[in-house]
């Protein structure tokens, strides 16, 4: 069976779902699999993985992710995109100490990222906002 990958707008729907019915999620993978599985009601094809998953939850504005880490991230720094050449934005949360990381990069422009998992492997938790 060919895989189908979720459209953009439509996971943002699914993983807000996801975290609005459970508050807190502890993982991407966790993420991702509850995401999944609501999408397999619709269609069994469906496949996610859990960093698009944690991908599409760090652009929702009712959802705060928090990195499970006390370190402080060096990243290579970049200042535009190796794509298009546009400004690079830094993607950013906050480690267990509340303090702002930055795990990865968006470009402004065209639909490049980079992710802090090409250099280390980071565990994330999903937070609804309005639960606090
Ligand atoms: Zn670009």
């Amino acid at each position: 069976m060919p895989k189908k990958i979720p459209a953009k707008e439509k996971l943002k729907e699914i993983v807000k779902e996801v975290i609005r019915s459970r508050l807190k999620v502890e993982s991407q993978e966790e993420l991702a699999r509850l995401a999944l599985r609501r999408l397999r009601k619709e269609d069994k094809s469906y496949t996610l993985s859990p960093t698009r998953a944690k991908r599409v939850a760090l652009i929702l504005p009712d959802v705060e992710v928090k990195a499970k880490t006390k370190k402080t991230i060096k990243l290579p720094k970049i200042n535009k995109c190796p794509i298009c050449d546009f400004s690079i934005e830094s993607i950013k949360v906050k480690n267990l100490l509340n303090k702002e990381i930055t795990v990865g990069y968006r470009c402004t422009d065209c639909a490049y990222e980079s992710d802090l998992e090409a250099f280390m492997p980071m565990k994330y938790i999903f937070i609804w906002k309005h639960s606090i």
